[in-house]
């Protein structure tokens, strides 16, 4: 089996139980796994040995939620200061001219940039699946995710009520709910691997209460827990929305999802911005979870998420970048910073470092239903970011160099990823895709999309 030894590393943050942080320490991988962590371990016969000196190991971060392809439309000028109804009416038109290799492309480069930020399993929500488009779509993601080596967690999205049924998004990127059901279906029986240190584990998503019926959702569910897979959609996201459910459902988003059966420990609504108390209180007490999107959130107006008080309550909580066109970035270390500050505006003890940074990872993972991600200790994945602190952006902060890449803008992009103990990400490259291609591939993409 291949052994890699990183070595004596500034700092190793566990994110255990007591938050432990390692110093000068080092890190044994082999095979898929983490074999051990501590001091001066012995490099087996034949290990590879990193040196980690100057550097700090942390769990590879989790992405709660995403939609990859809209790497393709960032800052794109129509929607760069609109709000959220209005930033989705001006790119549905866009996002309608989307074909499978666009898809392939946008994703490699969303979950590109995720890993380059120290993000190892990303979970995404793909619901546009245009008129004329084959249900297969979906596929591509899966393809651009095996093809980088990142852990997976794509969510089949759906949009069922188009503009003339009364839903937001133009008829001709909704789908029958028959079809739906179907191809969700196909693509759980194609994707989904249960079994420990899984490298895909598929959801199903309809989009939101202001594109697919009450009905979707009910089945959705039934669905998805026949087959023991998540659940996943955006909740309480705008008042808009808020708005939306009480006209037309006569109750607000949470209560609309809750009577549906979307509450428990099987399901995390994205966003999850406007949330009475007592919303909060059952989300927490239902161990339902919530995919916090600071940046997105800040950059279409929405609101900013009660996530302290989640947490408090015990609802599962993870950090997420949401869709490149409402961030306009894949970077999931620069959104622990975001996590971090923006917090800070009601109550400066309201977020630290420390959970900012648990969120990111250990939290991330339990939103995303796993347990063998998240940590560092022996027999978990080996899912480790590496982040060089001999850089000017860290100088002076190494009396905590892991609060540092919280608090420190430094050069955003790990030195060294691996993902199952395969190096994916090596001297601050991505090491099995060509970046320079890869961006003139988006860009060529984009162009032809965005006229
Ligand atoms: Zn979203």
């Amino acid at each position: 089996m291949d052994a890699l030894l990183l070595r004596r590393a500034l700092a190793v943050a566990l994110m255990d139980d007591r938050d432990t942080v390692l110093r000068d320490a080092d890190v044994l991988v082999e095979g898929a796994a983490i074999r051990a962590v501590g001091r001066d371990l012995a490099a087996p016969a034949g290990a590879r040995v990193l040196d980690a000196s100057g550097k700090v190991i942390v769990p590879g971060f989790v992405n709660t939620h995403h939609h990859l392809v809209q790497s393709l439309f960032r800052a794109v000028p129509a929607a760069q200061d609109a709000t959220l109804f209005e930033w989705l009416t001006t790119l549905y038109p866009l996002w309608a001219g989307l074909e499978p290799e666009a898809v392939r492309i946008g994703a490699l480069v969303g979950l590109g940039e995720l890993l380059l930020s120290g993000c190892t399993t990303a979970a995404d929500h793909f619901y546009l699946f245009p008129r004329g488009q084959p249900s297969t779509l979906i596929d591509e993601t899966v393809a651009a995710a095996r093809e980088l080596g990142i852990r997976f967690h794509p969510t089949r999205g759906s949009m069922s009520v188009g503009a003339s049924q009364g839903g937001l998004p133009p008829d001709h990127v909704v789908q029958p709910e028959d079809e739906i059901l179907r191809d969700s279906e196909r693509f759980i029986r194609a994707f989904h691997d249960p079994a420990p240190l899984a490298m895909c584990r598929v959801g199903l998503a309809p989009c939101s209460p202001f594109s697919v019926s009450p009905e979707l959702m009910r089945e959705t569910a039934v669905l998805a827990r026949e087959h023991r897979v998540t659940l996943h959609t955006h909740l309480a996201e705008t008042l808009d929305e808020e708005r939306y459910c009480l006209e037309r459902f006569g109750k607000r988003p949470f209560a609309f999802a809750r009577d549906l059966g979307w509450v428990g420990p099987d399901v995390w609504f994205a966003h999850a911005v406007h949330l009475s108390d007592d919303e909060v209180a059952e989300i927490g007490r239902t161990r339902t979870g919530v995919a916090h999107c600071p940046t997105s959130n800040l950059r279409l107006g929405s609101g900013i998420a009660r996530i302290p008080d989640l947490v408090r309550a015990g609802a599962r909580v993870g950090l997420a970048v949401d869709g490149s066109a409402s961030n306009d970035s894949s970077d999931l270390l620069a959104e622990v910073r975001q996590c971090l500050l923006v917090h800070r505006l009601r109550e400066v003890r309201a977020m630290s470092a420390r959970l900012a940074l648990r969120l990111a990872s250990r939290g991330g993972a339990e939103v995303l239903g796993r347990d063998d991600v998240g940590r560092i200790a022996p027999g978990l994945a080996a899912d480790l970011a590496v982040f060089d602190l001999q850089d000017i952006a860290y100088a002076g902060a190494w009396h905590d160099p892991v609060g540092a890449l919280a608090f420190c803008v430094g050069r955003r992009r790990a030195d060294t990823v691996l993902v199952g103990g395969r190096v994916v990400v090596e001297h601050g490259r991505l090491a099995l895709v060509d970046e320079e291609r890869l961006v003139r591939r988006q860009n060529e993409a984009a162009a032809r999309l965005v006229k």
